[in-house]
Parts: structure tokens; sequence; C-alpha cells
């Protein structure tokens, strides 16, 4: 975007199902596995602000930037279980339905939507940085139920996420770390 607020923003947005539980204990309610169908809202803009394109009048034709996301979101996050990397349910899991580890979606700590929003917007920094260098996501929004909402800017994620190689920082389809493990 340029210095004087002129530029164009692509707006995408994608729908799925999941389930969480927090342990931490402030919200009791909340340590009961429950689910949302939430929205995950993401603006993307061109680093550079070159403009249209000649010929297409396009910025970049919209599948090249949000087919990679989309698919990570349907084939991925959607119908998957959000936990924190210390609950408990995780070795449940290994040990008894190893077979579900793919769709355990392990985030550090509690998986608030806050946290989920800074990976998410990590994990399609990194899809951009793969496929479309010059684009970037300036700002994720996750509906987690038509009252609530979680926005969230990406130049803060560095802040809020572990440092190192983790299923955020990864241009793949993985939600977890845990077959690195
Ligand atoms: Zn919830």
């Amino acid at each position: 975007m340029s210095e004087d607020g002129f530029g164009f923003t692509l707006r995408f947005s994608r729908r799925y199902s999941m389930a969480h539980r927090l342990i931490s204990g402030v919200a009791p309610n909340c340590r009961v596995p429950h689910g949302h169908d939430e929205v995950v809202t993401v603006d993307i803009v061109e680093n550079s602000n070159a403009g249209l394109d000649e010929k297409t009048n396009m910025l970049v034709e919209f599948e090249q930037v949000k087919g990679r996301w989309f698919k990570w979101i349907d084939k991925a996050v959607d119908h998957s279980f959000h936990l924190g990397d210390g609950d408990p349910l995780v070795a449940y899991f290994r040990e008894n339905e190893p077979d579900m580890l793919p769709r355990l979606l392990i985030t550090p700590g509690d998986p608030t939507t806050e946290i989920r929003a800074a990976c998410f917007a990590r994990k399609l920094r990194a899809f951009l940085d793969a496929d479309n260098p010059g684009f970037a996501c300036h700002r994720l929004t996750i509906q987690e139920t038509p009252t609530n909402a979680v926005e969230f800017r990406p130049w803060g994620a560095n802040a809020v996420l572990p440092q190192g190689d983790h299923w955020w920082t990864r241009p793949d389809q993985s939600i977890n770390d845990l077959a690195a493990a």
C-alpha cells in the first residue's frame, strides 16, 4: 500500500467447522470439547502497489493468491479438532486413535481464537512467500460466532508465536508437528 493509503485490497472469506477445548480453567464451559462454524477473512495487498495489470485490469488472478490457502482451509482445517500442545487428549489420540492425529490442529498453549488467528496468519504468509512473494496479508479475522470475532494484524506474528520450524511456518497442508516429533 502506498504512503497516502491508495491501493487495492483483496479480501477472501472461507467458512469451516471446527472443535476445540480450552484447559486453562479461565472459561470452565470451554473445557468441554465443543465446536464452532467459523469464517476466516484475509486482506491481501500487493507490497509494491504496482497497480493493475494492463491487459487484465487485475492485481492478480484471484485463484493464484487464494488457491492454496482455501485448499488448506477445506482439506486440513475444516472438521479439525483444535487442542493445546499440553492437552492430555493429544496423548490419548496418539495411544488410542492414531489415525486421528492428522485431524488435530495443535497450538502453543490453549487453542484460543487469538492464537489460532496468529497461526493462520503465519501459515498464509508461508503460502504467499512460496507462491506470490509480492503479496502480503495485512489483516486476518476469525469470526468465531456471529457476535464474536478476533482481528489480527500479522506484523506482530513473530512476537506471538514460538520461533523455529512449526506447521505455521511451512507452506504445506500440516496443522500440527506430530509427524515430525
Ligand atoms: Zn469455543
